[in-house]
């Protein structure tokens, strides 16, 4: 468990990034992940006064607040229709309800974990991290940056027609992911995305065409290899690269079939 000298409840996002350029400040958000460590934290900057728990529709995009839970994410009617599910399946099984209702989706996105079912999921749509000061970024960007003093704010998910599917491999129901795959389609392109492996998710760099042919495929699932995998505790790197071509076909296949 972190300890911390002093607690401050934010009044604005420049209050947050201001006492966040010090590097003994540690940001809370839903404290999950923060409550496993033995960080000694100068300041706790709480962000649940800043109205961050929101998920707005307009137009052209999901507004997701970075303080909407993953509880949120999961059982959001029209954020699930309109990406067939995937939040729902992104989400589904991290740890528990009662963990899902207080993780959150900024503290998901700014750890940048290398096992993390929503940034590898996430980027297989079209999606922008709003930094306080820096402001909008792709999030493909932003997933290969370094951690910093910066504070997340929103996400901001394209209402551009890509339909998306997410694929994960656990050794059981709750732990981590061993190996996750997003895959999804804009105009006939497919984008794949391979995370958990275990390293930040990344695009995998070859095209594929959403009418592509074995040969096709298999180019995608060869591109794949040249991505880092390693092996831990929870499996070898030969294992996570052989599920790597398991998984990317299913998830071709799921975007096929519609
Ligand atoms: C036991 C356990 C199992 C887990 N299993 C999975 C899993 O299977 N799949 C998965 O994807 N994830 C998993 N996670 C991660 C979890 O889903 C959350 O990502 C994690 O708890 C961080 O979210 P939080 O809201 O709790 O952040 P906190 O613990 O409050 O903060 C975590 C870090 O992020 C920083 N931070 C928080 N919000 C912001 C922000 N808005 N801007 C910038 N920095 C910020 C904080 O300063 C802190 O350093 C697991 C976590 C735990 C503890």
């Amino acid at each position: 468990m972190y300890t911390a000298q002093q607690y401050v409840k934010a009044e604005s996002l420049q209050q947050a990034w201001e006492l966040n350029q010090k590097r003994s400040t540690k940001l809370l958000a839903g404290g999950c992940w923060l409550r496993m460590t033995r960080s000694r934290v100068g300041t706790l900057v709480d962000l649940s006064g800043l109205g961050l728990d929101t998920i707005e529709e307009t137009e052209e995009a999901f507004v997701l607040g970075a303080m909407v839970t993953l509880r949120q994410l999961e059982t959001h009617k029209a954020l699930n229709e309109t990406f067939n599910g995937v939040f729902k399946e992104m989400t589904r099984h991290i740890v528990g309800v009662q963990f899902r209702n207080c993780a959150t989706l900024g503290g998901s996105i700014a750890a940048r974990f290398g096992f993390s079912d929503l940034l590898c999921a996430m980027m297989a749509l079209d999606c922008e991290v709003e930094l306080v000061g820096a402001g909008r970024i792709p999030l493909q960007t932003y997933a290969q940056m370094p951690c910093d003093r910066d504070v997340l704010a929103r996400i901001y998910v394209k209402k551009n027609g890509r339909k998306a599917v997410y694929q994960a491999m656990r050794n059981a129901e709750t732990d981590l992911p061993v190996l996750a795959v997003a895959a999804s389609e804009l105009d006939g392109q497919v984008r794949v995305v391979v995370g958990a492996r275990p390293a930040r998710a990344q695009i995998v760099d070859a095209p594929l065409s959403i009418s592509a042919q074995e040969e096709q495929i298999q180019a995608v699932c060869d591109a794949a290899q040249n991505l880092a995998f390693a092996g831990n505790m929870r499996a070898s790197e030969a294992y996570r690269r052989h599920l790597a071509n398991v998984l990317i076909r299913r998830c071709v296949a799921a975007l096929k079939e519609g």
